[in-house]
Protein backbone atom coordinates (compact mmCIF):
# COMPACT_ATOMS: atom_id res chain seq x y z
CA UNK A 1 0.00 0.00 0.00
CA UNK A 2 1.19 3.47 -0.74
CA UNK A 3 0.30 5.65 2.59
CA UNK A 4 -2.09 8.06 1.49
CA UNK A 5 0.23 11.43 1.90
CA UNK A 6 2.82 10.05 -0.54
CA UNK A 7 0.22 9.52 -3.06
CA UNK A 8 -1.54 12.98 -2.64
CA UNK A 9 2.45 14.15 -3.09
CA UNK A 10 2.85 12.21 -6.11
CA UNK A 11 -0.49 13.32 -7.46
CA UNK A 12 0.66 17.03 -7.22
CA UNK A 13 4.10 16.45 -8.52
CA UNK A 14 2.82 14.90 -11.51
CA UNK A 15 0.36 17.57 -11.71
CA UNK A 16 2.59 20.19 -11.82
CA UNK A 17 4.68 17.97 -14.01
CA UNK A 18 2.31 18.13 -16.64
CA UNK A 19 1.91 21.91 -16.28
CA UNK A 20 5.71 21.92 -17.18
CA UNK A 21 5.30 19.77 -20.21
CA UNK A 22 2.30 21.70 -21.08
CA UNK A 23 4.38 25.64 -20.91
CA UNK A 24 6.44 23.42 -23.71
CA UNK A 25 3.65 22.65 -25.33
CA UNK A 26 3.02 25.84 -25.69
CA UNK A 27 6.40 26.83 -27.36
CA UNK A 28 6.12 23.74 -29.75
CA UNK A 29 2.52 24.96 -30.69
CA UNK A 30 3.77 28.11 -31.47
CA UNK A 31 7.04 27.55 -33.13
CA UNK A 32 6.65 24.47 -34.70
CA UNK A 33 4.35 25.59 -38.00
CA UNK A 34 6.75 28.46 -38.23
CA UNK A 35 9.65 26.10 -38.73
CA UNK A 36 11.81 27.58 -35.86
CA UNK A 37 13.54 25.85 -33.49
CA UNK A 38 12.21 24.36 -30.40
CA UNK A 39 14.99 24.32 -27.97
CA UNK A 40 16.34 28.12 -28.92
CA UNK A 41 15.88 30.96 -28.13
CA UNK A 42 14.43 30.63 -24.50
CA UNK A 43 10.79 32.26 -24.52
CA UNK A 44 11.01 35.92 -24.76
CA UNK A 45 8.17 38.65 -24.70
CA UNK A 46 6.99 38.22 -28.38
CA UNK A 47 6.39 42.19 -28.17
CA UNK A 48 9.49 43.60 -26.74
CA UNK A 49 11.80 40.77 -27.13
CA UNK A 50 12.82 40.68 -23.24
CA UNK A 51 13.60 37.13 -22.23
CA UNK A 52 10.66 35.91 -19.56
CA UNK A 53 12.80 35.33 -16.11
CA UNK A 54 12.54 31.42 -14.80
CA UNK A 55 10.01 33.40 -11.66
CA UNK A 56 8.09 34.69 -14.76
CA UNK A 57 8.01 31.17 -16.48
CA UNK A 58 6.51 29.03 -13.46
CA UNK A 59 3.81 27.05 -15.12
CA UNK A 60 0.09 28.01 -14.16
CA UNK A 61 0.93 30.61 -11.53
CA UNK A 62 2.82 32.90 -13.52
CA UNK A 63 0.33 33.82 -16.20
CA UNK A 64 -2.46 34.49 -12.80
CA UNK A 65 0.20 36.41 -10.91
CA UNK A 66 0.69 38.72 -13.91
CA UNK A 67 -2.43 38.82 -14.90
CA UNK A 68 -1.46 37.24 -18.47
CA UNK A 69 1.00 40.40 -19.41
CA UNK A 70 4.71 40.94 -19.87
CA UNK A 71 6.51 42.13 -16.62
CA UNK A 72 8.57 44.57 -19.34
CA UNK A 73 6.38 46.27 -21.47
CA UNK A 74 2.68 44.83 -20.23
CA UNK A 75 1.45 43.18 -23.71
CA UNK A 76 -1.02 40.85 -23.11
CA UNK A 77 -0.02 36.97 -23.25
CA UNK A 78 -2.89 35.06 -24.55
CA UNK A 79 -5.17 33.17 -22.31
CA UNK A 80 -5.15 30.18 -24.05
CA UNK A 81 -0.91 29.85 -22.83
CA UNK A 82 -2.75 29.33 -19.46
CA UNK A 83 -5.35 26.97 -20.71
CA UNK A 84 -2.97 24.91 -22.59
CA UNK A 85 -0.83 24.40 -19.66
CA UNK A 86 -4.57 23.19 -17.35
CA UNK A 87 -5.19 20.93 -20.07
CA UNK A 88 -2.05 19.40 -20.20
CA UNK A 89 -1.33 18.96 -16.23
CA UNK A 90 -5.17 17.60 -15.90
CA UNK A 91 -4.74 15.10 -18.75
CA UNK A 92 -1.25 13.74 -17.48
CA UNK A 93 -3.04 13.44 -13.88
CA UNK A 94 -5.90 11.35 -15.18
CA UNK A 95 -2.89 9.12 -17.06
CA UNK A 96 -1.15 8.56 -13.94
CA UNK A 97 -4.35 7.96 -11.79
CA UNK A 98 -5.60 5.35 -14.65
CA UNK A 99 -2.51 3.71 -15.31
CA UNK A 100 0.22 4.73 -12.78
CA UNK A 101 1.10 2.57 -9.77
CA UNK A 102 -1.99 0.84 -8.13
CA UNK A 103 -2.51 0.94 -4.44
CA UNK A 104 -2.48 -2.49 -3.95
CA UNK A 105 0.62 -3.57 -5.68
CA UNK A 106 2.35 -4.74 -2.96
CA UNK A 107 0.72 -6.41 0.09
CA UNK A 108 2.16 -6.37 3.78
CA UNK A 109 1.42 -2.71 3.54
CA UNK A 110 5.43 -2.04 3.03
CA UNK A 111 6.35 0.94 0.86
CA UNK A 112 8.78 -0.38 -1.63
CA UNK A 113 10.89 1.31 -4.40
CA UNK A 114 9.17 -0.65 -6.77
CA UNK A 115 5.48 0.38 -5.76
CA UNK A 116 6.27 4.17 -6.83
CA UNK A 117 7.52 3.23 -10.66
CA UNK A 118 5.09 3.80 -12.80
CA UNK A 119 4.88 0.96 -16.06
CA UNK A 120 6.27 2.24 -18.79
CA UNK A 121 2.62 2.80 -19.55
CA UNK A 122 1.99 6.42 -18.02
CA UNK A 123 5.13 7.65 -19.68
CA UNK A 124 4.00 6.80 -23.20
CA UNK A 125 0.38 7.67 -22.88
CA UNK A 126 1.75 11.09 -21.69
CA UNK A 127 3.92 11.06 -24.97
CA UNK A 128 0.59 10.43 -27.04
CA UNK A 129 -1.38 13.00 -25.20
CA UNK A 130 1.59 15.48 -25.93
CA UNK A 131 1.36 14.89 -29.75
CA UNK A 132 -2.48 14.85 -29.51
CA UNK A 133 -2.48 18.49 -27.64
CA UNK A 134 -0.20 20.01 -29.99
CA UNK A 135 -1.41 18.76 -33.38
CA UNK A 136 -5.13 20.28 -31.51
CA UNK A 137 -3.80 24.08 -31.65
CA UNK A 138 -1.26 23.98 -34.69
CA UNK A 139 -4.39 22.75 -36.32
CA UNK A 140 -6.85 25.45 -35.03
CA UNK A 141 -4.48 28.30 -35.88
CA UNK A 142 -3.11 27.37 -39.26
CA UNK A 143 -5.32 24.21 -40.64
CA UNK A 144 -1.74 22.21 -40.57
CA UNK A 145 -0.95 19.02 -38.38
CA UNK A 146 3.25 19.58 -38.57
CA UNK A 147 4.81 16.24 -40.06
CA UNK A 148 7.06 15.84 -36.63
CA UNK A 149 3.82 14.90 -34.58
CA UNK A 150 1.82 13.06 -37.18
CA UNK A 151 4.81 11.09 -39.29
CA UNK A 152 6.99 11.41 -36.32
CA UNK A 153 4.16 10.27 -33.91
CA UNK A 154 3.76 6.74 -36.46
CA UNK A 155 7.40 6.15 -36.07
CA UNK A 156 7.48 6.69 -32.24
CA UNK A 157 4.43 4.88 -31.88
CA UNK A 158 5.97 1.63 -33.92
CA UNK A 159 9.09 1.62 -31.96
CA UNK A 160 7.53 2.16 -28.69
CA UNK A 161 5.15 -0.18 -29.78
CA UNK A 162 7.97 -2.82 -30.47
CA UNK A 163 9.56 -2.25 -27.04
CA UNK A 164 6.93 -2.03 -25.03
CA UNK A 165 3.99 -4.47 -26.45
CA UNK A 166 1.80 -4.32 -23.22
CA UNK A 167 0.54 -1.05 -24.60
CA UNK A 168 -1.22 -3.02 -26.92
CA UNK A 169 -1.89 -5.69 -23.98
CA UNK A 170 0.62 -7.77 -25.79
CA UNK A 171 3.51 -10.01 -24.28
CA UNK A 172 5.95 -10.68 -27.60
CA UNK A 173 7.43 -7.30 -29.12
CA UNK A 174 6.66 -8.79 -32.81
CA UNK A 175 2.76 -8.77 -31.72
CA UNK A 176 2.61 -4.95 -30.34
CA UNK A 177 4.97 -4.52 -34.19
CA UNK A 178 2.01 -5.66 -35.81
CA UNK A 179 -1.04 -4.82 -33.76
CA UNK A 180 0.74 -0.87 -34.11
CA UNK A 181 1.32 -1.59 -38.36
CA UNK A 182 -2.21 -2.41 -38.07
CA UNK A 183 -3.15 0.78 -36.33
CA UNK A 184 -1.28 3.10 -38.65
CA UNK A 185 -2.65 1.29 -41.88
CA UNK A 186 -5.99 1.08 -41.04
CA UNK A 187 -5.73 4.59 -39.22
CA UNK A 188 -4.84 5.77 -42.70
CA UNK A 189 -6.71 4.09 -44.77
CA UNK A 190 -9.78 4.62 -42.85
CA UNK A 191 -9.44 8.20 -42.79
CA UNK A 192 -8.37 8.11 -47.03
CA UNK A 193 -11.65 6.39 -47.75
CA UNK A 194 -13.59 8.90 -45.78
CA UNK A 195 -12.02 11.94 -46.97
CA UNK A 196 -13.03 10.64 -50.84
CA UNK A 197 -16.25 9.90 -49.48
CA UNK A 198 -16.61 13.74 -47.88
CA UNK A 199 -15.39 14.83 -51.77
CA UNK A 200 -17.74 12.66 -53.54
CA UNK A 201 -21.01 14.26 -51.28
CA UNK A 202 -20.01 17.85 -50.51
CA UNK A 203 -18.31 18.65 -54.12
CA UNK A 204 -15.12 19.62 -51.85
CA UNK A 205 -12.03 18.61 -49.72
CA UNK A 206 -13.27 17.63 -46.91
CA UNK A 207 -10.19 16.90 -44.79
CA UNK A 208 -6.62 16.90 -45.57
CA UNK A 209 -3.71 14.64 -45.87
CA UNK A 210 -2.82 16.32 -42.79
CA UNK A 211 -5.47 14.42 -41.15
CA UNK A 212 -4.75 11.23 -42.92
CA UNK A 213 -1.28 10.66 -41.06
CA UNK A 214 -2.63 12.12 -38.17
CA UNK A 215 -4.54 9.25 -37.91
CA UNK A 216 -2.16 6.63 -38.80
CA UNK A 217 -0.18 8.20 -35.47
CA UNK A 218 -2.66 7.70 -33.30
CA UNK A 219 -3.22 4.04 -34.99
CA UNK A 220 0.44 3.37 -34.34
CA UNK A 221 -0.06 4.16 -30.06
CA UNK A 222 -4.30 2.39 -29.95
CA UNK A 223 -4.06 0.31 -32.35
CA UNK A 224 -7.01 -0.69 -35.18
CA UNK A 225 -9.82 -0.50 -33.12
CA UNK A 226 -8.55 2.42 -31.28
CA UNK A 227 -8.58 4.78 -34.65
CA UNK A 228 -11.67 2.86 -35.67
CA UNK A 229 -13.57 4.50 -32.76
CA UNK A 230 -11.18 7.62 -33.10
CA UNK A 231 -12.79 8.45 -36.48
CA UNK A 232 -16.61 7.33 -35.65
CA UNK A 233 -16.66 9.27 -32.76
CA UNK A 234 -14.59 12.33 -34.34
CA UNK A 235 -17.16 12.48 -37.05
CA UNK A 236 -20.11 12.45 -34.95
CA UNK A 237 -18.51 15.34 -32.70
CA UNK A 238 -17.43 17.21 -36.00
CA UNK A 239 -21.45 16.87 -37.22
CA UNK A 240 -22.42 18.23 -33.66
CA UNK A 241 -19.36 21.08 -33.73
CA UNK A 242 -20.15 21.90 -37.41
CA UNK A 243 -23.51 22.77 -37.36
CA UNK A 244 -22.97 24.59 -34.22
CA UNK A 245 -20.63 26.81 -36.56
CA UNK A 246 -22.06 27.48 -39.34
CA UNK A 247 -25.13 28.64 -37.17
CA UNK A 248 -22.47 30.89 -34.91
CA UNK A 249 -20.52 32.33 -37.91
CA UNK A 250 -23.90 33.21 -40.11
CA UNK A 251 -24.43 35.67 -36.85
CA UNK A 252 -21.06 36.73 -36.36
CA UNK A 253 -21.10 37.79 -40.52
CA UNK A 254 -24.73 39.40 -39.33
CA UNK A 255 -23.03 41.09 -36.56
CA UNK A 256 -19.77 42.08 -38.83
CA UNK A 257 -22.00 43.77 -41.44
CA UNK A 258 -23.85 45.88 -38.83
CA UNK A 259 -20.93 47.44 -36.70
CA UNK A 260 -19.02 49.98 -38.81
CA UNK A 261 -15.64 49.67 -38.14
CA UNK A 262 -13.61 46.03 -37.87
CA UNK A 263 -12.73 46.30 -34.06
CA UNK A 264 -16.30 44.76 -33.10
CA UNK A 265 -16.01 42.27 -35.80
CA UNK A 266 -12.30 41.16 -34.28
CA UNK A 267 -13.72 41.21 -30.61
CA UNK A 268 -15.68 38.56 -30.99
CA UNK A 269 -12.35 36.38 -32.16
CA UNK A 270 -9.93 37.41 -28.97
CA UNK A 271 -9.98 33.59 -28.58
CA UNK A 272 -7.67 33.36 -31.36
CA UNK A 273 -3.89 34.66 -31.29
CA UNK A 274 -3.78 38.44 -32.46
CA UNK A 275 -1.94 37.52 -35.40
CA UNK A 276 -3.78 34.48 -36.66
CA UNK A 277 -6.93 37.15 -36.63
CA UNK A 278 -7.00 37.89 -40.35
CA UNK A 279 -6.50 34.19 -41.65
CA UNK A 280 -9.06 33.28 -38.97
CA UNK A 281 -11.52 35.47 -39.92
CA UNK A 282 -11.31 34.92 -43.76
CA UNK A 283 -11.87 31.08 -42.73
CA UNK A 284 -15.47 29.37 -42.76
CA UNK A 285 -14.66 25.41 -42.37
CA UNK A 286 -13.23 24.10 -39.11
CA UNK A 287 -9.97 21.74 -38.89
CA UNK A 288 -10.75 18.36 -38.14
CA UNK A 289 -7.70 17.58 -36.53
CA UNK A 290 -9.07 18.27 -32.84
CA UNK A 291 -11.91 16.01 -33.22
CA UNK A 292 -9.74 13.60 -33.97
CA UNK A 293 -7.89 14.00 -30.78
CA UNK A 294 -10.66 14.40 -28.61
CA UNK A 295 -11.70 10.84 -30.32
CA UNK A 296 -8.60 9.65 -29.37
CA UNK A 297 -8.27 10.89 -25.60
CA UNK A 298 -11.85 8.97 -24.92
CA UNK A 299 -10.44 5.78 -26.12
CA UNK A 300 -7.17 6.13 -24.32
CA UNK A 301 -9.53 6.82 -21.31
CA UNK A 302 -12.25 5.03 -21.55
CA UNK A 303 -11.60 1.81 -24.10
CA UNK A 304 -13.09 -0.45 -21.81
CA UNK A 305 -16.28 1.56 -21.72
CA UNK A 306 -16.25 1.54 -25.49
CA UNK A 307 -16.08 -1.93 -25.85
CA UNK A 308 -18.62 -3.23 -23.28
CA UNK A 309 -21.11 -0.67 -24.76
CA UNK A 310 -20.19 -1.86 -28.09
CA UNK A 311 -20.86 -5.50 -27.11
CA UNK A 312 -23.90 -4.43 -25.71
CA UNK A 313 -25.28 -2.77 -28.27
CA UNK A 314 -24.44 -5.24 -30.91
CA UNK A 315 -25.78 -7.93 -28.61
CA UNK A 316 -21.71 -9.68 -28.63
CA UNK A 317 -22.05 -10.54 -25.24
CA UNK A 318 -23.30 -14.11 -25.73
ZN1 LIG B 1 7.20 42.57 -23.29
Amino acid sequence: MIPEGVKLFLDVMVFAFGAAVGSFLNVCIYRMPREKSIITPPSHCGSCKNPIAWFDNIPLLSWLLLRGRCRHCGAPFSFRYWLVELLTAILFLLAWLQFGPSPTASDEGLLRAGDLLPSWHVPIVWLLLGGLIVATFVDLDHYIIPDEISVGGVVVGFVLSCAYPALHGEEFFLLGAWKSLLGILIGSALVLWLALFGELIFKKEAMGFGDVKFLGMIGAFIGWQGALFTLVASSFLGAIVGVLWIALSRERQAVGREASSNDAYYALDSWDLRDEMDTHAMRSSIPYGPFLAAGAIVWIFASRQVLDFCSVLFGLNQ
